[in-house]
Order: C-alpha cells, then sequence, then structure tokens
C-alpha cells in the first residue's frame, strides 16, 4: 500500500475527483490502481483566494515497488504504514477478586473493554444511572431546574463527555488514539472520525456508541452495575482490601480503576481523608461565549461561508498577557448549545455540546483564564475545589438560585457595566438566564485577562467581540483541580488503587482519558493473570 500526501481539492469542487488526483500524482494510468482509502483530511484555509481539502490517501496499484523507486525522492509519496494496537502480555500474580473500575467515563470504559477483552473479567461501577435514563433525568433538570445530584452531566453513564460534541481531537501523541477511535467507530461511531483532522461524534451519537461498548463488556464477560457508588474504601498494610457501595454493601477488592472524573468531589474528600496521596493541580475557570455561528463561518471561510460540505467553522484562540496570565478558547462546539453542567446543590457550572449535524444556530466555546494553586488562597489538597465552589456557588446566587445562569453581552462586559437587554444572539442555556455582570462572579484577575483577550481575539476572528455576544458564566470544571499521585506502575499511594484519566488529573479530554485507561488496565495486565 502506498500513502501519497498533499493531495489538494479546493472545496468548491462539488464532488472531489480524488481518483483523478490520485493517479495524476502518481503519474499511472487508472487499470494500475487497484483502491484507495482516505488515511486523512485537512482543511487549509490560508488563501484568500480559496479554501482547500489536503488528504492523505492509502493507495493499492500495481507493481509498488516500482512505483515508490520511481518517485523515490518524492516526500509525499511512501509506503503506507498502520499503528497496529499491541496487547500487553499478562503477569503471574493472581488476582483473588475481580478488578474494579470505579466510573464509566472514557476512562473507565476503556480499561474495562481492555480488561474485559483479555479475560480479566471487570467490574465497572457507576454512581449515576445508565445513557437512557440518565437522559431523561438531564432532559428535566434543563427544563424545569430540578438538579439530580446522584446522576446529571458529570454523573452517570459514558462519564462527562455524554452530553458533549463528542471532539475527538487531544494534544498527545500516543499510538493508542488510534485503538481508541477504531473502538468507538466498531461500536457506532461515524467512520469518518479515523481520517477526519478535527473528528467529533456528537452527543447523539455518543450516547449510543456508550450503549454499545456498555454491551460489548458484558458480552466478554465484565459486569456494568448503574446507581453504584463507592462511598469508602478498605485498607490494610497500606494497600486496597475492599469497597464499600452506597454507604452499606462491602465488596473485598485487590485492584480497583479510580476513573471517578473531575467532579467527584466527595470520592477525592474520602480518598484525602483515608491517607490516599492527593494534591492540588492548575486547572482554568472563565465562562462560555456564544456567537452566531454564520459570524463565525464568515469570519473563518470569508466568501466561502455557507458552501455546502465545508460544514460550520471553529476557531482554536490563545492569548498570553503581560501580567503572565494566559487566556485561551477551549472546546469549542460549532452550531452547538451552551448547557447547565452543575453537580452539586447550589452552583452553576456552564459547558457546550452540539449534536453530530452541528446546525444549532449559534457557536459556542468556553473562553478561560488559567489558574493555580496559588491563587487558590490554601494549600490543602482540596483548595482548588473549594476554589470552583466559591464561583459556582455566586454564580447561583446571581442568576437568581435557580440553576438560571448570569449572562453578560461582550460589549458590556468590555464596558464594566451590567447586561439590561439581551441582542441579536440569543442564550441556549437551560433552563433559562438572567442579565448580569459577571464580576461579581469571577476573580477580579480573569475578569482582567478576559477582556484584553476579546479585544486581542476579535482581531484574529474578526466579530469575536461582538457587542451582543453572550457571555454565560461560570465555566469552572474545564479539568481535574487535583493530582492523585501514581508511580511509574500506574499505582497510588495505597497499593491496588489504580488513578485513572481527568479526575486523577492524567488526562483532559475524551481521547486522553480513554488512553489513559488502557494504560492503566496495561499496567493491571502486564502484573497479574486473568482470572480462572
Ligand atoms: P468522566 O468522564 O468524568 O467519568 C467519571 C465517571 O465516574 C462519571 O460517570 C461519574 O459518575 C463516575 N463516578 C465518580 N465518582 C464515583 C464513585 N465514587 N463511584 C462510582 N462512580 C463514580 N472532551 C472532549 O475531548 N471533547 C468534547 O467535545 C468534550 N465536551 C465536553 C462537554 C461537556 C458538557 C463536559 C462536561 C465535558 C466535555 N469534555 C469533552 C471533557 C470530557 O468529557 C472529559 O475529559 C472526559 O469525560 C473525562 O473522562 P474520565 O473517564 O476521566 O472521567
Amino acid at each position: 500500500m502506498l500513502r501519497v500526501t498533499g493531495i489538494k481539492i479546493p472545496v468548491t469542487d462539488k464532488v472531489p475527483d480524488l481518483q483523478a488526483a490520485l493517479l495524476q500524482k502518481l503519474g499511472i494510468p487508472p487499470r494500475d490502481l487497484q483502491g484507495f482509502t482516505i488515511y486523512r483530511q485537512s482543511l487549509d484555509a490560508r488563501s484568500r483566494e480559496m479554501i482547500y481539502w489536503v488528504y492523505t490517501l492509502d493507495a493499492r496499484v500495481k507493481n509498488e515497488s516500482r512505483l515508490l523507486k520511481k518517485h523515490a525522492g518524492d516526500k509525499t509519496i511512501s509506503r503506507a504504514a498502520y499503528p497496529v494496537y499491541q496487547f500487553v502480555k499478562p503477569g503471574r500474580e493472581k488476582l483473588p477478586h475481580r478488578p474494579v473500575i470505579i466510573g464509566t467515563g472514557p476512562a473507565g470504559l476503556f480499561a474495562g473493554l481492555l480488561l474485559a477483552r483479555t479475560g480479566y473479567r471487570p467490574l465497572l461501577l457507576e454512581r449515576g444511572a445508565d445513557v437512557d435514563t440518565r437522559t431523561r433525568v438531564v432532559a428535566r433538570f434543563w427544563q424545569e431546574g430540578h438538579l439530580d445530584p446522584g446522576c446529571n452531566v458529570q454523573f452517570g453513564e459514558g462519564g462527562a463527555g455524554t452530553f458533549s460534541d463528542g471532539k475527538l481531537t487531544t494534544l498527545i501523541n500516543d499510538h493508542r488514539c488510534r485503538f481508541v477511535l477504531e473502538e468507538l467507530v466498531r461500536c457506532g461511531a461515524p467512520k469518518e472520525i479515523l481520517y477526519y483532522y478535527r473528528p467529533h461524534i456528537g452527543t447523539d451519537i455518543l450516547r449510543l456508541v456508550v450503549k454499545n461498548m456498555r454491551n460489548e463488556i458484558t458480552r466478554l464477560g465484565g459486569e456494568v452495575h448503574f446507581n453504584t457508588q463507592i462511598t469508602d474504601i478498605a485498607t490494610g498494610d497500606n494497600r486496597l482490601q475492599g469497597l464499600v457501595i452506597n454507604g452499606t454493601e462491602k465488596l473485598p477488592a485487590t485492584v480497583a480503576v479510580l476513573a471517578c472524573g473531575h467532579s467527584a468531589r466527595d470520592t477525592f474528600k474520602l480518598l484525602v481523608e483515608r491517607g490516599v496521596q492527593v494534591g492540588p493541580k492548575p486547572f482554568s475557570i472563565g465562562v462560555r461565549i456564544e456567537h452566531p455561528q454564520d459570524l463565525i463561518n464568515v469570519a473563518q471561510y470569508k466568501q466561502f461561508a455557507g458552501l455546502e460540505g465545508l460544514g460550520p467553522a471553529d476557531y482554536k484562540l490563545a492569548y498570553h498577557a503581560p501580567d503572565g496570565r494566559s487566556a485561551y478558547t477551549f472546546c469549542m462546539c460549532p452550531g452547538g448549545t451552551v448547557v447547565a453542567a452543575a453537580s452539586e446543590p447550589g452552583g452553576v457550572v456552564t459547558n457546550g455540546m452540539s449534536t453530530y449535524a452541528r446546525d444549532g444556530e449559534n457557536a459556542n466555546s468556553a473562553l478561560l483564564v488559567g489558574v493555580t494553586p496559588e491563587d487558590f488562597g490554601d494549600e490543602h489538597p482540596l483548595a482548588g475545589v473549594e476554589f470552583q465552589r466559591r464561583w459556582e456557588r455566586l454564580a447561583f446566587r446571581l442568576g437568581g438560585e435557580n440553576y438560571h445562569a448570569p449572562v453578560q453581552l461582550v460589549g458590556d462586559f468590555l464596558a464594566g457595566r451590567p447586561s439590561e437587554q439581551l441582542g441579536q444572539v440569543r442564550p441556549t442555556y437551560r433552563p433559562g438566564v438572567t442579565l448580569q455582570d459577571l464580576k461579581k462572579c469571577l476573580p477580579a484577575y480573569v475578569v482582567a485577562t478576559l477582556r484584553e483577550a476579546i479585544t486581542v481575539f476579535d482581531r484574529k476572528v474578526y466579530g469575536f467581540a461582538l457587542p451582543e455576544a453572550v457571555l454565560t458564566g461560570v465555566e469552572t470544571r474545564s479539568s481535574s483541580p487535583v493530582r492523585i499521585w501514581r508511580d511509574e506502575n500506574y499505582e497510588a499511594s495505597t497499593g491496588g488503587l489504580y488513578p485513572a484519566g481527568e479526575g486523577a488529573g492524567y488526562a483532559g479530554g475524551i481521547v486522553s482519558a480513554a488512553v489513559d485507561g488502557l494504560k492503566v488496565a496495561e499496567a493491571i495486565i502486564s502484573r497479574y493473570r486473568p482470572l480462572e
């Protein structure tokens, strides 16, 4: 198989003739091309005159070696290589009990999938409900403002990302990423995530994928239990001996993957109380910004905005302030909605999601400023949690104490006055919004950095500082406020506990959390032998 990179097709070509471009590039007649697949598809919008799709294609050709020789020296033509996931060899230690996985977010599900596939029959315990029940409970929260602290946007089957854009972009460069994408496709995700430069699934399809993953784990001998919260751990000789479920039931356990996500505040507290080494870590806080999607399309695609096949545009922006603070956009959701993502009573938390079609009228993105343990005002391991809680509660109060979120127009935010009236951008946050002054629920340095950043971003994405764009507060759960220490074998300071994923502080986003879950499962496999 040959890999051919850099095949550029103008986005104005309604039916891109990839075959013709491939034949021309290779300089072969059609009879010598036996077939081809897309390995990667990206977008090049750097030129003012034209936007191009840029393809990497894998081609089966006659006389491959001769053709390679002919193109020797042309770096855009090479032999195709595929990363194949290598299963680790099982270890020798006997495992007295089934491995337990706490949490069914991407880290827990992928750890579970790998352990199930290799014969360890894992037991997955999830505090929230199954995805169908959870979807109904969350919809009720968004309609009526009744929060269920046990089952919400953070807790339940699929974890925090179930009600998300399902963006699968990641900054990590790990061979397991391809395995993660392939497994997601096997469970129902669209095939293009394997090659598209900005892969995304959408919350609608993700819910189905999550369910299929659960079914695959159970088919392979694993078990998944919902409404099953780990409320305590039993230890002896500095090793895990057992778990307590829902405050009553005792479960003997030797190995437990702690994939509890970044919002399991009670679980973090429990770990600290039981002497597991946990420390604070930096994260970011800020707001969601909403623009009309058409404005972003025009800013990014110019005269090509709205062209069929181009899809809604996105952006990714960063600003470094002279005082050392940084602001950046994060988790941008084209054609999406801003969601109420609280998990604790008395707090307002925002985030964003979209469906596969990404066809909503607004674009939204988190607009965040980095904060560090020095900002938390306390050295307690959970000082970051308290810091988040403080701003979430202020936002709750400002919103009207009914989970309505405080919002402010960008023009008013920049001018330092509370908003009194919405403009052309209709906020998508449910159950509702209250016009406010967001400086009352954010640290002053965050407000100052965001003001500077918005002005700078407007020069990069024309219209970013649109006076009627809407800011919704507060976004506090961008990543974990803690890191649960683990050694080179992925074990916590209490042996047998394996912290994994975002909540443990080792991942940020769906793919990296999934990869971390795989790494932890590999560590367990390489130490213990499968169950008899
Ligand atoms: P989580 O997904 O948080 O899963 C942890 C699970 O553990 C939860 O289901 C929780 O209920 C369970 N749990 C916690 N404590 C216990 C306990 N004591 N006992 C039993 N179960 C417990 N990332 C992206 O890459 N792309 C996106 O587009 C994207 N959009 C997002 C949109 C929203 C609205 C949110 C909230 C997040 C989004 N993210 C996105 C972030 C992404 O969801 C997380 O990075 C990812 O889910 C982290 O995976 P995880 O497995 O580490 O933890």
